[in-house]
């Protein structure tokens, strides 16, 4: 059994309480480990290294970083193998999932931000002949990054990479659901040689070491990638001590599919915007709405092909889906199914929990789930559900989609499946969401804007964006 210890000022230490927290493995219901139950005390003990950390690490040269942070990125591909196994553990993807897109995607979000600080440079305006004025864009200082438990190493990287790259030092706290790869990330830090308190990593819980964060007034910025109402808690207690704030919430997006779209293509990548890592990924598209002459022929299509979809252990290379994340999360998945049908609802297909046999006997698997005969403006079409749920509807016109579409408080992002370039670019216009993908879903470069608008989020991640959030600007006026 592997304990999850904190990484303060290099070191792997134990909380000051001395207490620990069972962490599960959701495909099996056992505590496989324990993890180290910090609170304000050790966040304390992280912020005094960061900030110690913080004069050295920030005069480091952009070469010096980059060269350490491409060392961890060349350590995450070497223990692929071993880190996509532990993030399947730990969360109940899909081994092969977490191979092909977590581990490796966390090892580029490295390499992305090692590299993107090498070109990073700041404006300059020349005023007539009377001035030159240009801008320093100076780091923060200890800033704080919290995740999620849905894509754990990914977007935990995707945070601390940006905010090291431009000479900040951090605090960072992944999910207490999921903190395996985050330990073994730090294990890995210490491999490539980062100076002591540059990266601290303290792991317990969000009320408790999430909370002491936001409050802490020597943290300057919070990078946070979570539920809107967890967002909504940070920005109440940050935001009056004018700390930078990044939010990146939860959305509840829809799926446009036209009548003119390529049937194929559109049906297979709705199968993934549906239920790819059990349908718990923020960018899921869990409204479908199918244009009127194709309804009946894509929903037939689409129960078919989520029939054929199978559902069994993370460990095995056929499982299409693994397990839900917790048992409290299964419970909150399958209750919206409840409520589904309270509030008129069809189950098409799914539904239900999954009892597997063996060493998954315990574990928490559900079918997927489609669900039709909903009112675009029905709680089950307006709130986030976050799991292996969609529904389904037709409309007629684009008005129509259009107001369903932008019915909810969210914002996150939108597809749209349709050959026709000139309504594609109406609805990209249109659509209340910070990502609009056309005839494709979750195709990520990482150099362009990521984030919601609505109660989807604050600020903009990715690219520049992410360097410009993790430093501050002064304008320097030089008089010719
Ligand atoms: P939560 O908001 O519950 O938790 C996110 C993180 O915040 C966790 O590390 C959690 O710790 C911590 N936390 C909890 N309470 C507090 C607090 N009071 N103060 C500070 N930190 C706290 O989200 P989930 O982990 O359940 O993740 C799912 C949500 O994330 C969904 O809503 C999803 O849409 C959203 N999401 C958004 C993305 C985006 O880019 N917009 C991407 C991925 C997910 P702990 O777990 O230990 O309690």
């Amino acid at each position: 059994m592997k304990n999850i210890l904190n990484y303060i000022n290099g070191q792997l230490i134990e909380a000051k309480s001395s207490k620990w927290l069972d962490n599960f493995n959701p495909s099996t219901g056992e505590v496989y480990s324990k993890i180290t139950d910090s609170d304000e005390t050790d966040l304390e003990l992280a912020y005094q290294a960061a900030n110690k950390a913080f004069p050295i690490w920030s005069k480091t040269s952009k070469e010096k970083r980059s060269e350490i942070m491409l060392k961890i990125s060349s350590l995450i591909d070497e223990n692929l193998d071993s880190l996509a196994l532990a993030e399947s553990v730990d969360n109940g993807k899909p081994v092969k999932l977490a191979k092909t897109v977590d581990i490796p995607r966390a090892a580029s979000n490295m390499r992305f931000f090692a590299t993107g600080i090498l070109h990073y440079s700041s404006e300059s305006q020349q005023y007539n002949d009377t001035a030159i004025n240009y801008t320093l864009r100076k780091p923060l200082g200890a800033v704080g990054c919290i995740s999620p438990w849905n894509l754990p190493l990914y977007l935990f990287t995707w945070k601390i990479a940006p905010a090291l790259a431009t000479g900040n030092t951090v605090i960072a706290k992944p999910s207490e659901i999921t903190p395996m790869t985050a330990y073994l990330f730090s294990e890995i830090c210490i491999k490539a040689g980062l100076p002591k308190g540059v990266l601290n990593i303290v792991h317990g819980l969000g009320h408790k070491v999430g909370a002491a964060m936001s409050k802490h007034p020597g943290i300057k910025a919070i990078s946070f990638t979570g539920g809107t109402t967890t967002g909504e808690t940070i920005a109440r207690t940050a935001a009056p001590m004018f700390k930078k704030l990044s939010l990146e919430l939860g959305g509840k997006n829809p799926n446009i599919i036209f009548a003119d779209c390529n049937f194929e293509k559109a049906l297979k990548t709705t199968l993934l915007s549906s239920f790819a890592n059990q349908g718990q990924i923020c960018l899921c598209g869990s409204r479908i709405f199918v244009e009127k002459p194709i309804y009946e022929k894509f929903k037939t299509a689409f129960v078919e092909a989520t029939n054929k979809l199978i559902v069994g252990d993370p460990n095995n290379s056929d499982s299409n889906l693994g397990a839900i994340v917790s048992k409290d999360h299964l419970n909150k998945i399958l209750s919206y199914v409840s409520l589904a049908k309270e509030e008129g609802g069809n189950v098409l297909t799914g539904g239900n929990q999954l009892f597997l046999n063996g060493v998954n006997a315990n574990g928490y698997f559900m079918e997927p789930t489609i669900i039709e005969g909903l009112k675009f403006n029905c709680r089950t079409n307006q709130e986030e559900i976050f799991g292996p749920v969609v529904t389904i509807m037709p409309f007629e016109t684009e008005d129509e989609v259009l107001k369903y579409a932008n019915s909810t408080v969210y914002g996150l992002s939108s597809t749209v499946w349709t050959e026709s370039t000139s309504k594609a670019q109406r609805f990209a216009q249109e659509l209340e969401a910070g990502i609009v993908w056309i005839n494709c879903w979750l195709v990520r470069d990482l150099r362009t804007p990521f984030g919601g608008v609505k109660n989807s989020g604050v600020g903009r991640e990715g690219g520049f964006n992410a360097f410009n959030f993790f430093t501050e600007p002064t304008n320097v006026c030089l008089k010719l």
